[in-house]
């Protein structure tokens, strides 16, 4: 002990003023305090003397009110706070009398803390770790858990996580406090043996016999201190080859300069994001409450874009099978037409007419009425469709038996009948229908076809359909000779908007005035196209509503997590984490928490389309790439924005104050 040399930590006139509310508590009243290279010192003093206030600003947890603090020479004044982080995390080692050790983390894990902030790699941090725990006599317990362990277990782990960096200066906060006195002696001897080995130990205690065992002893009494004595009797003097023992083992010291900045910082994020991981999963009831909101408003979401891309493409299809190529022709001026009834404006000669226009593919006229449909002992209503013997053609219309109506049928007013399944299943569940009489009203009808089952978007799909020869709809059962549409399908190359100006002149001047209107399929499917893309939006838009929603349960309960893990993020900052590291690892949490709410929601939604199916077969779910990666994107801006609220009040949290709190 040389005073000659500078000292390595020096205090003048360190004050620390506590203010609460608009009192305010001088706890130090000026402290003068030098401690040299390799001492070991004791500072000893009743219970709110001021001890721990006078460590904390040692260790750099705390800055003084007034006065300096020099360490090596360098006032910490002009340091920020990165740099204050940075002593504590290779400078000093800190000790608690209540250990601080984080609870989900195994005491391999503790120590490897403050290695991990410095950016030691991993191998080489875990082999540190587990070599210190060895060292400490605790080799077979790296992997336990703060619980499992002792109270000297516990302290001995703290001290292997002092050491993990150097810890030149080890800073010893009431180390045996709570422990019994075989472990305390334990720890004391510990201490004594690492400041053998060269470290600067300075120990804070209220007890005389431990005090005895440092080379010097200070002595604080209301902030003041009241002596500062080199102890020439130091009890149980450390045996040579003790020391020897300890000489030997080589403090790992801080390597960071091998290792780049850059893969220091990509170390330093993975390791926040296991300890994310870690964290999440040890509070797993939390975890998955605070995802709640996220799985319900990403399964809305994307359940939602399913359904109605599942709706617009059964529509569509149905068009599409229907034809986009077909154009309506109704009589009157326009729809809503009122006297639309009694226009008699289109007739089965205007039908024979467009058969021949070159545009024209095929034609059908549309005449319906309803009867009472008999065979044998049945009967039913259903519905008679007088068509031509290109409706098929015209619709897209499949048979399933048989064979459509033909021109001759047309111009013979034949009395066959091509029927729908549903009236085949009504009236033929077992027969064969083809060649039996059916009687539409009065019309007895031969069958001669029969058509697949068609499920169209429109109308009833439980209704009978029978179609017969439009002529034979016209003089034989309805005895009305006018039209009430004509469906035209356009000839492949021809556009369905040229083909609509071409009937529309065609008739007219064949009428010699404007008595008609026209309709394109193809109108019709953007229209539904429009509008079932307005709905998705619309829903789309409520469901976004729910993910902000989820998004502030988030921010809520992370706000909660901070306060709850408020001495979590005392110890981290204790042991050298930046505020970057801390903001960091609670970003990532919040993220973590969004993204696996949001797979869980896209696969809660992925269950509930297969229970869709399950019971609805006429249309399906329709999943996206795009919908499922929005999702995800958008759970994980919702985990940024949301938790950037919460990371943030942590880490502008005072290390003092966290760790104060229980
Ligand atoms: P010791 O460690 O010697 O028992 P402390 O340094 O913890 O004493 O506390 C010294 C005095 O400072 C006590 O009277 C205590 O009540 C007071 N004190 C400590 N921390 C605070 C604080 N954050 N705000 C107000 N007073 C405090
Ligand atoms: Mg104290």
């Amino acid at each position: 002990m040389t005073n000659e040399e500078k000292p390595l930590l020096s205090l003048r006139g360190v004050k620390r003023i506590y203010t609460s509310g608009d009192q305010k508590i001088e706890v130090l009243h000026g402290i003068d305090l030098d401690v040299h290279k390799g001492e070991l010192v004791a500072i000893i003093g009743a219970s709110g003397s001021g001890k721990s206030t006078l460590m904390n600003i040692i260790g750099c947890l705390d800055k003084p009110s007034e006065g300096e603090y020099l360490i090596d020479g360098v006032s910490i004044k002009t340091l920020h706070s990165d740099d204050l982080a940075a002593l504590r995390r290779n400078y000093f080692g800190f000790i608690f009398q209540r250990y601080h050790l984080l609870s989900h983390l195994s005491a391999a894990g503790n120590v490897e803390i403050p290695a991990i902030y410095a950016g030691m790699g991993s191998s080489a941090r875990q082999s540190s770790a587990r070599a210190l725990l060895e060292r400490l006599g605790l080799g077979d317990k790296a992997d336990h858990r703060p619980s499992q362990l002792s109270g000297g277990q516990q302290q001995r782990v703290s001290i292997a996580r002092a050491l993990i960096n150097g810890g030149q200066v080890i800073l010893a906060d009431e180390p045996t406090g709570a422990l019994d006195t075989k472990s305390g002696r334990e720890v004391i001897r510990i201490l004594k043996e690492l400041n053998a080995a060269g470290h600067t130990v300075i120990i804070v205690t209220h007890d005389p016999g431990i005090a005895s065992h440092a080379g010097r002893i200070i002595e604080i009494r209301d902030g003041n201190v009241i002596d500062d004595r080199i102890n020439e009797n130091m009890t149980d003097p450390l045996s040579p080859e003790d020391a020897d023992s300890c000489q030997q083992d080589e403090t790992p010291d801080l390597k960071l300069s091998a290792f780049g900045a850059l893969s220091a910082a990509v170390s330093r994020f993975r390791e926040a994001f296991k300890m994310a991981w870690i964290a999440m999963v040890s509070h797993r009831m939390r975890t998955l409450l605070t995802m709640l909101g996220i799985i319900i408003g990403i399964m809305a979401v994307v359940s939602v874009v399913a359904l109605g891309k599942g709706a617009s493409k059964k529509v569509t299809d149905n068009i599409s099978a229907m034809g986009t190529n077909t154009i309506s022709i109704f009589p009157g001026k326009d729809w809503g037409d009122v006297r639309a009834n009694r226009i008699q404006s289109l007739s089965v000669y205007d039908l024979e007419a467009l058969r021949n226009e070159i545009y024209v593919d095929s034609v059908t006229p549309s005449v319906n009425s309803n009867v009472v449909i008999y065979y044998k002992s049945e009967e039913a209503s259903g519905q008679i469709n007088g068509v031509s013997d290109q409706y098929n053609q015209v619709k897209g219309i499949k048979l399933a038996k048989g064979h459509f109506i033909n021109r001759d049928h047309v111009r013979e007013l034949a009395q066959v009948a091509v029927i729908d399944d549903n009236t085949r299943k009504k009236f033929f569940p077992q027969e064969n229908p083809l060649g039996k009489i059916i009687i539409l009203g009065k019309l007895p009808c031969v069958v001669i076809g029969v058509t697949e089952k068609e499920d169209s978007p429109f109308g009833n799909p439980d209704a009978l359909k029978v179609y017969i020869p439009y002529t034979s709809a016209i003089y034989r059962v309805t005895g009305d000779n006018h039209l009430s549409s004509i469906v035209v399908r356009v000839k492949d190359g021809w556009s369905n908007a040229v083909a609509e100006q071409q009937i529309t002149n065609f008739l007219t001047i064949r009428h010699n005035a404007k008595d008609i209107f026209t309709s394109s399929s193809d109108t019709i499917l953007k229209t539904i196209q429009e509008t079932t893309g307005t709905m998705t939006l619309l829903v789309s838009c409520i469901a976004v509503i729910s993910l902000v929603v989820g998004g502030i349960g988030v921010m809520n309960i992370m706000l909660v997590s901070v306060t709850e893990r408020t001495k979590e993020i005392g110890i981290r900052m204790a042991v050298g984490a930046r505020k970057s590291d801390i903001l960091q690892q609670f970003l990532i949490e919040a993220v973590l928490v969004c993204i696996i709410g949001g797979v869980l929601g896209i696969l809660c939604s992925y269950m509930i389309s297969m229970i869709f199916s399950y019971f609805v077969h006429s249309m399906s779910m329709v999943f996206s790439v795009f919908s499922i990666v929005a999702a995800v994107v958008c759970s994980t801006m919702i985990g940024v924005i949301f938790g950037y609220l919460p990371a943030k009040n942590a880490a502008k949290l005072d290390p003092i104050v966290a760790l104060a709190r229980e």
